[in-house]
């Protein structure tokens, strides 16, 4: 992926709230439940009777008490979503003139959290069920899962307690499905529904020979880690056989790998699926299910393409195709259209949650308050070119290359200890200069690396809320939530709070193609300038990190009801210090008692220890993130 870092010349006079959309590729990530209103905030439309103005939500939850960052859920994304594929599933049955039934089995792995599946299993679609992939995310539908006969996928890797734990579901209503990763949980299985005197229904794992290119390919292909080769699909057919077990096996399943960009590699596999489906047919095993995995794709960067990070298929056209090639082998070997699972994740969830967070600092503008130290023009080399540069400021040719001499002299002269603090300081200022009479008359392709650019710190870990943009270059959009009726003049880099140099993010997706910086907006001194972090309902919380010990965000439901009012519901405070603490076995109460013996042995006056200790407890119950520095330190929990 080629990167720009140009700045991108916004003219004030022709901004406004369409060319903000534009500017920000709204209409490409959002997919719909995102927009612009004419204040220029960010509203989120999960349907088109609802319209959420962020800028109202970030005052909102302020009046709540709550501090920055949050994640801020829309659960009507998620029934819209689900509502959305099954939709789509429908339209193609009518298209190929066929009987369908479709069945959106949620993986509970890309958001295990309980309002995400609450509400994906209270969208207006007829049937949703749960797939699983462990045991205790077995234990996370038997919590969840109610109605008649619901759906209940086991994937994963099965122990006898899991199976035994699948076999009890099916005794309780569930509709559960074991689908085989290895022929040794075969007779496990047999043992147990002997044991239980029930029948079960298996599914079998495909190891697919095509593969669907991405970040998460290996999920598929000859090599993959999940799924029957060809040799023990035979061996298991074999078994079922001889113990007259056929009518067990009912389902036939493959997942080749998530956020599948090309719709055409996604088909090949199918389409070798369904042979191998109609020939198991063949050999008298009664398939009716199949179990086509996720994948449908989010185009996170916007571009429409088959970059990793996109999609170049709508959903109709994916559920096309799973519907057509489905029907047509059916038709072609005078089969039963089977019953359609899909194993939608990413699809379903990422819209749906999103974090609004401030930016606390940025670099430059800290610099203005600092001294700019005098040379004392001793007539060092250093000091001669430093005043040769200062007069050259207004020239633009001589000035870049100037500078970039200046700053190797500096370099060495430093690595060689030869700069005093003075000096350094003085031409750390004549460099601070250059760069921003550059940055603000001419484009940054004069600029020669990425430190010319401004620094926007934001109150956020990228490990602990978009852990894929450091473990897989994932691009995510990003934009201020609101004054988008002001036209954005600064090219800024965005870095969390961690102590990492990982902790930021390098590639932005707007404009209509990937920057190395982000254009925002000037930060006033007035108000808090806020940024939402979209699309991050997929994998992220599951993945998260606590890295430098910041921990969970807080988080909050938010909707509006029929009057158009915004509800706040289900706030989940975030972790607090001892928390975190607790997660590498450290009590907070021995954080204490240290401190105590201390005070002790330094002989400090009670007052001195009560304020000491109160400040503590504030800490071990305070939120892991920044808060304003005019307010005292506070407890979120205990
Ligand atoms: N099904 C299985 C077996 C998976 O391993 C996964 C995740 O990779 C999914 C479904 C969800 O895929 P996606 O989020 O692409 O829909």
């Amino acid at each position: 992926m080629s990167l720009h870092n140009k700045n991108v010349c916004l003219q004030t006079e022709s901004w406004n709230v369409s060319k903000a959309r534009e500017f920000y590729n709204i209409k490409e990530w959002s997919e719909g439940y995102f927009d612009v209103n004419l204040s220029g905030n960010i509203i989120a439309t999960p349907d088109k009777d609802v319209c959420i103005d962020l800028k109202e939500v970030s005052k909102g939850i302020e009046l709540q008490g709550i501090s920055l960052p949050v994640l801020i859920r829309f659960p009507q994304i998620l029934q819209a979503r689900v509502e959305e594929i099954n939709r789509a599933f429908n339209t193609s049955a009518d298209k190929y003139d066929c009987q369908l039934t479709h069945i959106l089995c949620y993986p509970v792995k890309v958001n295990q959290q309980k309002t995400v599946i609450e509400h994906i299993l209270t969208s207006h679609c007829e049937s949703v069920g749960l797939e699983v992939g462990s045991k205790t995310e077995l234990l996370v539908a038997l919590g969840m899962l109610d109605g008649r006969e619901p759906t209940l996928v086991c994937n994963g890797y099965k122990d006898r307690a899991y199976i035994r734990l699948a076999l009890y579901a099916q005794i309780m209503g569930y509709k559960v499905f074991i689908v085989i990763e290895s022929p040794s949980e075969l007779r496990v299985i047999k043992q147990e529904c002997e044991r239980l005197s029930i029948q079960p229904n298996l599914g079998i794992r495909l190891k697919l020979n095509s593969v669907a290119e991405g970040n998460w390919q290996n999920s598929g292909g000859s090599n993959a880690k999940f799924g029957l080769d060809a040799n023990d699909i035979l061996y298991c057919l074999k078994e079922l056989k001889q113990w007259n077990c056929r009518k067990w096996l009912k389902l036939m399943h493959f997942h080749m790998g998530s956020q599948i960009s090309k719709l055409k590699e996604f088909s090949a596999g199918l389409q070798e699926a369904m042979h191998v489906y109609s020939e198991v047919c063949s050999l008298g095993f009664k398939l009716s299910y199949i179990d086509v995995g996720g994948g449908l794709a989010i185009d996170y960067a916007s571009k429409q393409d088959t970059s990793y990070f996109s999609r170049s298929y709508t959903i109709q056209e994916y559920t096309d195709v799973i519907v057509s090639k489905i029907n047509q082998t059916c038709e072609s070997y005078g089969l039963e259209m089977p019953i359609v699972l899909s194993e939608n994740g990413r699809a379903v969830t990422a819209h749906h949650a999103m974090l609004i967070t401030n930016v606390v600092k940025v670099r430059e503008h800290e610099s203005q308050g600092i001294e700019t130290y005098e040379s004392n023009y001793d007539n060092n080399e250093l000091d001669q070119l430093g005043v040769e540069l200062v007069k050259l400021i207004n020239d633009r040719k001589n000035c870049v290359k100037h500078k970039d001499e200046f700053e190797m002299l500096l370099h060495s002269k430093l690595q060689k200890g030869k700069v005093g603090l003075l000096q350094r300081a003085w031409a750390e200022g004549v460099l601070k200069k250059c760069e921003l009479y550059l940055e603000k008359n001419h484009n940054s392709q004069s600029l020669k690396n990425s430190s010319d650019n401004e620094i926007y710190y934001c109150n956020f870990s990228v490990f602990q809320s978009m852990p894929d943009v450091w473990g897989l270059n994932q691009i995510f959009p990003i934009m201020p939530i609101s004054r988008l009726t002001e036209a954005p003049s600064v090219e800024a880099k965005l870095h969390d709070l961690t102590c990492d140099s990982d902790g930021k993010i390098t590639q932005y997706a707007y404009n209509d193609s990937l920057h190395e910086c982000l254009t925002l907006h000037e930060i006033s001194t007035s108000e808090d300038y806020l940024l939402g972090f979209f699309l991050l309902g997929a994998y992220q919380e599951v993945l998260g990190d606590i890295h430098n010990l910041f921990g969970d965000t807080h988080s909050i439901n938010v909707t509006q009801n029929k009057k158009g009012e915004i509800q706040f519901t289900e706030v989940e405070i975030g972790d607090c210090a001892e928390e975190l603490l607790k997660s590498i076995h450290l009590e907070g109460d021995q954080v204490l008692q240290r401190c105590k013996e201390r005070m002790q042995a330094i002989d400090a006056t009670n007052v001195t220890s009560e304020e000491i200790l109160e400040e503590i407890n504030n800490a071990l119950y305070g939120y892991t993130y920044l808060d304003s520095v005019d307010r005292p330190s506070h407890r979120i929990k205990r």
